[in-house]
């Protein structure tokens, strides 16, 4: 039997159905827009961008708590069709492209997490995601440049003064949409973390001999260096390689697809020589992202930057496909709130974790390298914990991995959600049921996931769908 996880469908299905505006066509909002359609809700994507220009060439990795997501949702085919399975990563030195070794993703592992690593373009998914929600009933208008929201009127106006209404706003705009500073009355940016990253594909003809492992097996090349390192993997079906390339960088301000501040000759310059082709190519296309809460919530080019996007979306879908009344979203948006935020803050947590892994020097990459080399030798996956450690890196990823976010927002159901419904109905008579109470106690109506990549707005009654203004 397949590891790889599969679910009924179609889902449970709203008896309630309302209307979400969703700001954004990127990842997060197709990805929200279609998983809402599939419990039944109606989805409108605002997008200020035309179709072509919404979609980035750059590589994203797809963890298996991404995959197993998209499984579910029918999209099995679609994304084998433009990605590519991976089954390894291999470690080496940045500087001298010495070997560290190997972890191979083992059945078991897959087993557990019920998904599986992929890799592709920004476009490729962008396109899976853009034509399963149209073939859903999903409208999507492009070119449609979101300039003021008001929460209240639950409407947004658009740059051409066309004003949209819905029963339920998300932001899905990124770090940098209205969205955010709408909803905290500021702009608010985190901390930079000194490192950048240079974005960009090269035919897979640069490719180094001593890499060529990579085609056999759709390996993911990692490379620590001091204070800089490289993430490397297939695209394209294995004609091209996306590549990643960190570095030092002070600039606090930056998103994606902005001109490099940092040549790619600076961050490259301790760089083993056998890379100079790659390097070579980069210096045409490449596009600088900085790395920190400065510039992202999730920096791009993380594993888990499109993860969390995708998770967001699922869950609010799930959720709201237990809608029956207006009553209840409120509390749907608070346990959204509950179940995000928490597990996008560890899982961030561990995302910064891992740049620093790749990119510490001195004493602490001396022990870095030397047990790796020791494990390697010994036969063993690198990032496997040795006798005597209490807790391996690879024992957080897998607990990342294995996260099922359908099934925390399910268990949020049956645990909360049904115990409310039930103590609500036995108050029939009330007509003024206090909301406040319970999950969402002393709290004013939630608004903004300050760790995730989306926000929500609510409005406290629903309208009645018209076809025509949507
Ligand atoms: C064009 C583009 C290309 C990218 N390419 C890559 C890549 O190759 N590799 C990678 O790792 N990451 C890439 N990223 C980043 C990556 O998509 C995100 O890190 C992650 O997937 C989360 O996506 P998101 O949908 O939350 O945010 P984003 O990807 O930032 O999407 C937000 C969307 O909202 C739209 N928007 C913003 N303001 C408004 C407004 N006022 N009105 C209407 N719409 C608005 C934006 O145009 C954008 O399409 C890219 C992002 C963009 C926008």
């Amino acid at each position: 039997m397949s590891a790889e996880s599969s679910r009924s469908n179609p889902p449970l299905q709203t008896s309630h159905p309302i209307k979400f505006l969703i700001i954004g066509g990127g990842i997060a909002g197709l990805a929200c827009a279609l998983a809402l359609r599939r419990v039944g809700h109606h989805a409108l994507v605002v997008e200020r961008r035309d179709r072509r220009s919404a979609r980035g060439e750059g590589g994203i990795r797809l963890p298996p708590n991404l995959t197993k997501i998209f499984f579910h949702w029918g999209l099995r085919d679609a994304l084998r069709e433009k990605g590519l399975v991976s089954h390894t990563i291999l470690f080496t030195r940045y500087e001298s492209g010495e070997y560290l070794g190997r972890q191979v993703w083992d059945q078991d592992v897959l087993r557990e997490t019920r998904g599986v690593f992929m890799l592709m373009t920004h476009a490729d998914l962008h396109d899976v995601l853009y034509e399963a929600a149209i073939r859903a009933g999903v409208r999507v208008r492009f070119n449609a440049d979101v300039t003021s929201i008001d929460p209240e009127e639950r409407e947004v106006e658009l740059a051409t003064g066309e004003v949209l209404t819905g029963d339920v706003i998300v932001g899905a705009d990124g770090e940098y949409g209205p969205c955010r500073t709408a909803v905290l009355g500021k702009e608010v940016r985190g901390n930079p973390t000194g490192l950048a990253m240079y974005d960009t594909v090269v035919p897979g003809r640069y490719l180094p001999e001593h890499l060529a492992s990579l085609r056999e097996d759709n390996g993911v090349f990692v490379a620590f260096g001091e204070g800089r390192a490289i993430v490397a993997y297939a695209v394209h079906g294995g004609a091209d390689y996306a590549f990643q390339f960190y570095g030092p960088d002070e600039n606090p301000e930056g998103k994606y697809g902005d001109s490099p501040t940092v040549s790619i000759a600076e961050i490259t310059r301790t760089l083993d020589p056998r890379l100079e082709n790659v390097v070579r190519h980069a210096q045409d296309d490449g596009r600088l992202v900085l790395i920190g809460e400065a510039a992202h919530p999730f920096p791009p080019g993380t594993i888990q930057a499109t993860a969390m996007a995708v998770e967001d979306g699922a869950v609010l879908a799930k959720l709201f496909s237990h809608l029956s009344e207006d009553r209840q979203i409120e509390s749907f948006l608070f346990a959204f709130q509950d179940l995000r935020q928490a597990r996008a803050r560890s899982v961030r947590a561990g995302e910064f974790a891992s740049a620093f892994f790749m990119t510490i020097d001195g004493e602490g990459a001396a022990q870095r390298d030397a047990a790796m080399k020791a494990k390697s030798t010994s036969g063993g996956n690198v990032l496997e914990g040795g006798e005597g450690e209490a807790n391996s890196l690879w024992e957080e990823i897998r607990t990342i991995f294995g996260y099922d976010c359908e099934d925390e927002a399910d268990d949020w159901w049956v645990q909360w959600g049904l115990l409310r419904e039930r103590a609500l109905s036995r108050q029939t008579d009330d007509a003024d049921v206090d909301y406040g109470e319970g999950e969402g106690e002393g709290h004013a109506a939630p608004s903004l996931l300050d760790f995730s990549a989306m926000t929500v707005q609510v409005s406290s009654t629903a309208s009645d769908y018209d076809a025509e203004a949507w």
